[in-house]
């Protein structure tokens, strides 16, 4: 079977707001999220039962609880479906809170080439007007475009590439935003229009499988922490983490996120510069919701290429693991 001809998807559901249960249906705040199985779920969209599906319940969660364990248990199912030549995508449900972090990861780690779509929602499944069956209908069409490949986050009708995706908007329907570089394009009645190249592949393989194994074989993600340069920052939490340092959870790096370019309060960069010497990896990254870090000679620390400061934090602690 070519990928072509590959048509069924799988759907996997991890909890987040999309399987949320409120006691009234006009509260889209004061929910639990991860009640509603994914069965039920995929059970909302009519239009999901002439799709061949299989339907899995990895975890119910709230996803501002994520843990690596989790992590895990959703790679190595995700891989092991890419596998299956008749699989045409993956699709995933998660909260919003965190799904920028889960798509970053799992293309970091696994690189696919069909595609996996995570969709989400704002408002729980037990909404008036509830916003999960039409991302997940999206995501469906997503998953079943034959050219479409790597992670991506799809809602409100945009697809987010899993490198730019973050979340901008505690309470909107469309809280997604991907920068300076856009979505990769949008979905509207399951067609869709696309303004950039799909996220990058690993050639001729459905994922990559060395970058899975050492994920897996991960007992604790390497400690990396993240912490924020301000007006009137000082040094105390940087020496308070070198102070209290644990053999068992040994601080590995620290992700600051800098004022502007990049930019550290003196006080806070000695502290750094204290910690880079006794051996922990520090990357500064911007707080600024926007753009980048411009490079340039005069910079006291290694920037993030790019990525936001929960990316970066992310980045580090994978290439520590050997990612
Ligand atoms: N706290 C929820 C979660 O991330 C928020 C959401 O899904 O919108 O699981």
């Amino acid at each position: 079977m070519n990928a072509n001809q590959a048509r069924r998807l799988v759907v996997l559901g991890t909890g987040g707001t999309i399987a949320g249960r409120a006691t009234q249906a006009n509260d889209n705040v004061g929910y639990v999220a991860g009640q509603v199985a994914v069965s039920d779920l995929v059970a909302m969209v009519p239009a999901l039962a002439a799709c061949p599906l299989d339907v899995e319940q990895v975890a119910q969660i709230n996803s501002k609880d994520m843990v690596l364990g989790v992590w895990q248990s959703l790679a190595e199912r995700v891989a092991e479906h890419l596998d299956r030549p008749e699989v045409a995508g993956i699709v995933i449900t998660h909260g919003t809170d965190t799904i920028e972090e889960t798509a970053f990861l799992l293309q970091t780690v696994l690189r696919p080439s069909k595609p996996v779509v995570l969709t989400c929602a704002m408002r729980p499944a037990t909404a008036l007007v509830p916003d999960g069956p039409q991302n997940l209908s999206d995501a469906v069409a997503v998953a079943l475009q034959p050219d479409a490949r790597g992670v991506v986050v799809v809602c409100a009708g945009r697809i987010h590439g899993a490198d730019d995706v973050a979340k901008v908007h505690p309470y909107r329907t469309d809280p997604f935003d991907s920068g300076d570089a856009g979505p990769l394009g949008c979905v509207e009645e399951a067609q869709l229009r696309m303004f950039r190249p799909w996220p990058q592949a690993v050639p001729e393989r459905t994922h990559d499988a060395p970058g899975l194994q050492r994920l897996l074989g991960a007992d604790a993600l390497p400690r990396v922490e993240l912490i924020f340069s301000h007006a009137n920052a000082d040094g105390e939490v940087v020496r308070a983490l070198l102070a209290h340092n644990p053999v068992a959870r040994r601080l590995r790096g620290i992700v600051v996120a800098g004022t502007g370019n990049g930019t550290v309060h003196d006080d806070l960069l000695a502290a750094l510069k204290q910690a880079q010497a006794s051996g922990v990896a520090v990357v500064v990254a911007s707080r600024c919701g926007q753009g980048r870090v411009v490079p340039h000679s005069g910079q006291p620390l290694p920037d993030s290429a790019g990525l936001s400061p929960v990316k970066a934090r992310l980045a580090l602690a994978l290439q520590l693991l050997g990612i």
